[in-house]
């Protein structure tokens, strides 16, 4: 295990910081809906001299010498996920999210292109369109939103504006989105329209590789997921497509949008790979959508109202507009007793983005810290009690302890000090 002597003797300032950072970690419980905690093996692969070496190319192909264990690397990467996703081709060099779905578009698309994906004020992503991203500006997006009454995707509305627009791709996957996605039905609209299929899964990326969500890789032309939210790998992405489409593929990673590959997060990216094909992590994807419904229950059971009446998945977003609270006052008093959750939009937001009326709270980190039901109903008590005395700094702070308390029964994986 990594000891941090050096950087103790060698950069005290630097080091004080991560004490402080795992201080927090351990000390706070993590309910946004993005993060989880790595293994200490993920941890060391990262902390690797793989990170000393430039390997542009693709393994075979490389522009600089002395590859020859990188290219084993990449190679043992891409088998681990090829069998995780059942996926015929994978790419393991994208250097995270935003950037690999770039790379999607560059390699199907050009400037000015039509594309169909989820409006962001409804659960997308930035990189799907909103006007201020690269993906706005390059591309010609239009978008469907949730029905406002279920909440849900309505995939006759999205069949309508298909036909109406005839886009030349369909994106699927979102940030903020608590259900089952219909991979087949997107497929069939995209097929009639004639557009490429694109599955965005970062968020549910681990519940599929767990096999308690549907796997959208066999069904769609390309695939892209981040490494790092359930996946419960090193901050990256991968790009998973059908062997037509390799080539095309990997030239948009490289040369088109990167140079080297960051060899020492590959290596994380196989380890992380080779924990998600273990049997444990299967009980561990079910247990993280326990969690989910656990906590959505007990908050429903109390009052709250989540955003299409429940979850499938690893995470909710909560209606705060009917309890006179806005996301960011949640997302601050929660912060105060040491829940990190996001604010959030939820449908048809009567509020502005940047004070929205919604908080999105997952369990994925929670979860991976052996937190079950039991505790997820503590932690709803807790959040409810939270926000309603808000303004009550007594309360506050015996939460604040109690929350430290819970945390300290269920230590966080990646600490190392
Ligand atoms: C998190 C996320 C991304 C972006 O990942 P980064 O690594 O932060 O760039 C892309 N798409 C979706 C749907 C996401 O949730």
């Amino acid at each position: 295990m990594p000891s941090y002597s050096y950087l103790q003797q060698f950069d005290p300032q630097l080091f004080s910081l991560l004490q402080k950072e795992e201080e927090r970690q351990n000390n706070e419980l993590e309910l946004i809906a993005s993060e989880n905690y790595v293994s200490r093996a993920v941890l060391e692969a990262m902390a690797t001299v793989f990170t000393n070496k430039y390997s542009e190319g693709y393994s075979g192909h490389r522009y600089y010498g002395g590859n020859q264990v990188i290219d084993e690397l990449e190679n043992l990467a891409i088998e681990r996920a090829k069998k995780l996703f059942s996926a015929e081709h994978v790419n393991v060099q994208a250097l995270s999210g935003s950037p690999a779905n770039a790379a999607v578009y560059m390699a199907f698309l050009e400037p000015g292109d039509k594309v169909l994906g989820l409006r962001l004020d409804h659960g997308g992503h930035l990189s799907h369109g909103h006007n201020v991203n690269f993906s706005g500006r390059l591309y010609n997006f239009v978008q469907y939103g949730l029905n406002p009454e279920t909440g849900r995707i309505d995939m006759d509305e999205v069949r309508k504006i298909a036909l109406q627009e005839k886009p030349k791709m369909i994106v699927a996957g979102f940030s903020a989105y608590s259900r089952e996605i219909e991979w087949e039905k997107f497929k069939e609209i995209a097929d009639e329209v004639g557009a490429f299929t694109f599955a965005d899964i970062a968020h549910i990326a681990g519940l599929i590789a767990g096999g308690v969500a549907k796997n959208p890789v066999p069904i769609f032309d390309v695939v892209s997921t981040t490494t790092h939210k359930t996946l419960r790998g090193p901050r990256g992405a991968i790009i998973m497509c059908k062997e037509k489409f390799a080539k095309q593929i990997d030239r948009a990673i490289f040369p088109g949008m990167q140079g080297g590959p960051h060899d020492h997060i590959t290596a994380a990216k196989a380890v992380a790979f080779g924990e998600a094909l273990k049997p444990e992590f299967k009980v561990y994807a079910q247990q993280i959508i326990n969690n989910s419904r656990a906590l959505a229950n007990k908050l429903s059971s109390l009052g709250y109202q989540v955003v299409s009446g429940g979850t499938d998945n690893h995470l909710m977003v909560v209606n705060l507009h009917p309890r006179g609270l806005s996301g960011k006052e949640a997302e601050q008093t929660l912060e105060n007793i040491g829940i990190s959750v996001s604010r959030s939009t939820i449908p048809n937001d009567p509020n502005p983005p940047l004070n929205p009326s919604g908080i999105r709270i997952g369990t994925p980190a929670a979860t991976t810290r052996g937190m079950k039901e039991n505790e997820m109903e503590q932690v709803a008590i807790i959040i409810d009690s939270a926000l309603n005395n808000k303004n009550n700094s007594e309360t506050l702070n015996t939460l604040k302890q109690e929350v430290r308390k819970l945390c300290q029964k269920f230590p966080s994986p990646s600490a190392t000090l």
